[in-house]
């Protein structure tokens, strides 16, 4: 994950803007940040780093005393290698003082190189695997390469991911960057220049390029010089398309105390904004008569998103999907030329879905982006987009952004089922009607509600175990929402198929392992409702409190076994239901963390957009 930003320019107050351009980039992680920078007339290059969120420390006004440099380098981490210390923070120096360096990724022999270098006589001060790098470029150069040609031989070197940015006191008038599988953005406006992990930390630079992997830059105010190494190692200058960067969104947290809370709120929007993809654009992405499963991919709440679309599919559409989770998809999916590939991403940077996107275009797959980041690298490489348009999300949880990705697989599902005639046309339109009619439903229930489960939060946030529990298209909803509850609240929480609980897991149930009961409308879904109704008694049995969500057409007795019951407003099986379901979820989620204390809109440990390993 980490954020980068460099940043060269003639004019004043480029030590500022790097940092508070580096402050929008948090979402990629916050336990550290640093510094480093150079004023041209200057013969040391000087860096500030330290524990805890850069955007804290701007508005504290920690930046204000440093002095205007006309370089500057800066990253927020998300530690891999090495811990949460000051030491640890990037950017780092070679021993000489002469380069700084920072990096998103992980260089995989960075223990030989570290061995290979202490044995030389180098001292190292940080513990992550990415000062070898800083080591690396300035021996080079102290050697006399220049830094472009440093760079390349130290990337000749290193081998995992990474996106390094660097600046040294032998070229004071410019910014290097390079990257391997590790997202990395350059753009120049004539007077200043910014090499940055995500194209919106570029805002105002006009057009920008997306590096590809193996490209080296050299950035000053004027140019943005592209380099590739040629067959010997040397770099040669290349060129790359320049991209006008649409009008960043920005978002606003008006009067909410927190962004979660705010992201909620926007759900009507974005569903709505789903909604209105022309239905054109679901063509051609599972072909008709395929006999291969389509294989759905995501990572955190975008593979429940998956797992949920593996169910729309099925019982939509009579289309065998398979659900995967990134990290352990290379070793499942079984890709053949034609197969088609859902990719699922908020950011489009997830590192572990980007390489199961790469192996699936190398099998000749037909790759579909599901992501809410235009021009994202999972965007740019599929052929077919199904973009979100969901608008910035802060949040480091997703609220929004799920709920949206899920409404577009119900319409990948509904478009594809009408299409291959498995839904008839009256079942397809009481879906679409359902799904019309959701945002004003979620807007009634947002304002009706939120009351009722902050109490149910504040009751029972005591707990310390959760089951988050339901059968079919619930079960994957109950897992999510196990996901967000753990996130944000800390507390122990896994979501089960409702059937599978007896098989082992129920001697974990006593009167103090709480359950949440997902059950579907008892009319539609009659069997689903039945059967998660006798999981719920078999944990009563055993003292297990259960607290049920769903179904507003529960009989009376049956609601009778919950310790307490939230009805739901109810619009159609399979497709609203759950999207409800979730969004009840996430409101427990954010409740019950509200009451305890935390820190809801950057939750210990995470990041929004994994992008390493
Ligand atoms: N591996 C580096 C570190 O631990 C960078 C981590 C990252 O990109 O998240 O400092």
């Amino acid at each position: 994950m980490c954020g980068i930003v460099g940043m060269v320019g003639a004019d004043s107050g480029i030590l500022r803007d790097t940092v508070q351009r580096l402050a929008g980039m948090e979402y990629r992680g916050y336990d550290s940040y640093g510094i480093a920078g150079l004023h041209g007339d200057e013969s040391a290059i000087s860096v500030h780093k330290n524990v805890g969120s850069v955007g804290r420390a701007l508005r504290a006004g920690e930046f204000d005393s440093l002095p205007d440099t006309t370089l500057a380098l800066a990253h927020t981490r998300w530690a891999t290698h090495g811990g949460v210390t000051q030491a640890n923070a990037h950017p780092h120096l070679d021993a000489l003082g002469t380069v700084a360096v920072v990096h998103n990724g992980v260089i995989a022999n960075h223990h030989e190189i570290r061995r290979q270098l202490e044995h030389e006589g180098v001292v190292f001060a940080s513990d992550t695997d990415s000062e070898v790098a800083a080591h690396l470029i300035g021996r080079h150069i102290a050697a006399g390469a220049t830094v472009l040609d440093a760079l390349a031989r130290t990337t000749r070197t290193l081998t995992g991911e990474y996106a390094l940015g660097v600046i040294a006191l032998s070229d004071p008038d410019a910014v290097y960057g390079t990257k391997r599988k590790s997202p990395l953005v350059a753009g120049h406006d004539g007077t200043r220049a910014a090499l940055a992990s995500d194209q919106m930390a570029l805002t105002g630079l006009g057009q920008v390029v997306f590096l590809d992997d193996g490209d080296l830059v050299r950035l000053t105010p004027t140019s943005t010089e592209i380099y590739t190494l040629d067959a010997d190692g040397q770099p040669v200058a290349a060129r790359r398309p320049q991209v006008t960067l649409a009008d960043q969104q920005t978002a606003e947290k008006g009067t909410f105390p927190h962004w979660m809370i705010k992201e909620i709120h926007d759900i009507p929007a974005a569903i709505s904004t789903a909604l209105h993809l022309p239905a054109d654009q679901f063509d051609g992405i599972i072909p008709t008569g395929a006999a291969r499963p389509a294989h759905l991919i995501g990572a955190g709440s975008a593979f429940y998103a998956a797992h949920i679309g593996q169910y729309l599919l099925a019982e939509l559409a009579g289309i065998s999907a398979i659900a995967l989770p990134s990290d352990e998809a290379s070793y499942l999916a079984l890709l053949r030329p034609g197969d088609a590939v859902i990719a699922i991403s908020q950011s489009g940077e997830t590192f572990d879905t980007l390489e199961i996107c790469r192996a699936a275009l190398a099998t000749g797959a037909v790759l579909t982006s599901v992501c809410n980041v235009p021009n994202s690298t999972q965007e740019r490489m599929a052929t077919h987009q199904l973009r979100q348009g969901s608008g910035p999300e802060i949040c480091v949880l997703s609220t929004k952004s799920t709920i949206s990705q899920v409404v577009l697989l119900a319409r990948l599902a509904l478009e594809t089922g009408q299409h291959h005639g498995t839904l008839n046309s009256d079942q397809y339109q009481e879906h679409v009607d359902a799904l019309t009619r959701l945002p004003e439903v979620i807007r009634g229930f947002l304002t009706d509600e939120a009351d009722r489960i902050q109490e149910i939060a504040k009751q029972y946030s005591h707990v310390e175990d959760w089951f988050f529990i339901g059968r079919g298209h619930l079960f994957p909803a109950a897992c999510e929402s196990a996901l967000k509850f753990k996130e944000v609240s800390y507390r122990h929480a896994e979501g089960m198929p409702a059937g599978l609980f007896k098989h082992g897991t129920i001697s974990l149930i006593d009167e103090d392992f709480y359950t949440v009961a997902l059950l579907p409308s008892a009319h539609a879904a009659e069997e689903q409702y039945t059967a998660t109704l006798v999981a719920v008694s078999e944990i009563a049995a055993r003292g297990g409190p259960v607290i049920g969500l769903g179904s507003q057409d529960a009989d009376p007795d049956d609601i009778a076994a919950f310790s307490d019951y939230l009805a739901l407003p109810y619009l159609d099986n399979i497709v609203t239901d759950l999207i409800i379901q979730l969004v009840a979820g996430q409101l427990l989620a954010y409740y019950c963390a509200l009451h305890l204390g935390r820190e809801i809109d950057q939750p210990r440990s995470l990041a929004k957009s994994v992008t390493v390993r």
